[in-house]
């Protein structure tokens, strides 16, 4: 590791010790300062702010990931400040083809990580301050701030999310699977929630050309958000239209929204994210673990970032670090345990299999593709038909 750059003076500072550093105040970060709080361990989470910063992140929570929220500890907090919205609708072959009524949540990104945050068990201690050096080993692990305060822990958990600083100071190395994968946009739209039928809504994309993945609406508050997932990128000219002109760019690859469903006039800024999957190398390294997006990163489409992040929270903390702290010591052959976790495995794997998948079934000109594309639409049009059918024979016998 890089040596330590400290104002004469500070290099004697006594660093205070702790069981476990975390690095990282985000989602991950907090979860498992939360869950490793509540196992008994003392936990000092370093963060570079104070607050999260205005983030367009994940702003839908599924019922599954809620579970997890509720194993980590957090459940009735999140809960409490998230949208609670009863089903979704789907449009799909230019009609809406399910209607489902299963729970889901919504919330801004930082609102949501800002609140997660205020309700740190007191014990944890948090630290506002930017790392300058770690030392790691199989026994403590040592973290030191530009300032010089120092933190000693028998375990460094790296939870900083697209931050590659931290990383790099580890050796962790970087690789990206696939540049511009996919482009994700956010913006509200001007009529409130009460203007709208459904509950929230997927517009799947219609036609091969248009690279669009799908258009999600669905409340925050009062207000109803759109999240727009495309298989484009950031820097073409198609971008820049939608950025400035949404609704008509709208129209042109969803003619039957606003024939459905009225006015679809944006307010505000339309924010647009270009996401890449990233995954690390070097990473079995003794005393440290990499949690969320700091070990990989996925596409938002699949809608799987927080429970791959929470997964990852709910298998360390709740699962190997109480078996580690056990026995002395935290070689990498203790922290290899936490990545050949088979719950944690699977959930990685299925994830990235997802986020290829689902760029390959809207855009891939492949034999293969085309094949899965016909089986799909053809599949999929007949399950439609059938079910639609058998709700007609329903409503006109209903006895
Ligand atoms: C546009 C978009 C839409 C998404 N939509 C969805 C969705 O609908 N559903 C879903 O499940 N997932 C979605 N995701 C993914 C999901 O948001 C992420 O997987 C999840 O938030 C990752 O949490 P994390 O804690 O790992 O990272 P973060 O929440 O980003 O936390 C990382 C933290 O580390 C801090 N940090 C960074 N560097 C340092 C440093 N050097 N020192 C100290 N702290 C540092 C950062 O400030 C931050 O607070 C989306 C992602 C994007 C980009």
């Amino acid at each position: 590791m890089a040596e330590t750059e400290l104002p004469i003076g500070l290099i004697d500072i006594q660093p205070e010790t702790t069981d476990i550093i975390i690095i990282g105040g985000g989602l991950a970060g907090i979860s498992a300062a939360t869950a490793l709080t509540r196992n008994g361990f003392e936990v000092t989470l370093i963060s570079t702010h104070d607050r999260h910063p205005p983030d367009f992140r994940a702003e839908k929570i599924a019922e599954s990931q809620m579970n997890l929220f509720e194993r980590i500890g957090l459940g009735d907090v999140a809960r409490a400040h998230t949208t609670a919205f009863d089903g979704v609708w789907v449009q799909r072959f230019g009609r809406i083809v399910e209607r489902s009524t299963t729970r889901e949540y919504s919330s801004d990104y930082s609102d949501l990580v800002n609140t997660l945050r205020r309700a740190l068990p007191p014990q944890v201690h948090t630290i506002i301050g930017r790392v300058s050096d770690i030392q790691t080993g199989p026994e403590r692990q040592e973290v030191i701030l530009s300032d010089g305060r120092r933190f000693s822990g028998r375990l460094l958990v790296v939870a900083t999310g697209l931050g590659d600083a931290v990383r790099k100071k580890l050796g962790v190395e970087r690789e990206v699977l696939s540049p511009a994968h996919s482009l994700c946009c956010g913006f509200d739209l001007a009529r409130p929630r009460s203007e709208f039928p459904f509950p929230s809504l997927v517009w799947n994309g219609e036609h091969f050309n248009d690279r669009v993945s799908y258009l999600t609406l669905f409340p925050i508050g009062e207000k109803i958000r759109a999240n727009f997932f495309l298989y484009r990128s950031f820097s073409e000219e198609w971008t820049k239209t939608f950025r400035d002109h949404p609704e008509q760019s709208m129209r042109d690859v969803m003619p039957g929204l606003e024939d459905m469903f009225g006015d679809m006039t944006v307010t505000g800024p339309v924010i647009a994210r270009p996401i890449e999957l990233v995954r690390v190398h070097n990473y079995e390294q003794d005393g440290m673990v990499l949690v969320g997006d700091a070990f990989c990163v996925v596409c938002p489409i699949t809608g799987t970032g927080i429970e791959k992040a929470l997964t990852d929270v709910d298998r360390l903390c709740n699962v190997h670090v109480p078996r580690w702290f056990k026995t002395p010591g935290m070689h990498a052959g203790k922290i290899r345990e936490f990545y050949a976790d088979p719950v944690k495995r699977a959930r990685d794997e299925s994830a990235m299999k997802m986020s290829y998948d689902s760029k390959s079934i809207k855009t891939d000109s492949a034999f293969y593709w085309k094949l899965r594309r016909l089986r799909s639409n053809t599949l999929g049009r007949a399950r439609y038909a059938v079910r639609a059918t058998v709700k007609n024979l329903k409503a006109s016998h209903p006895h």
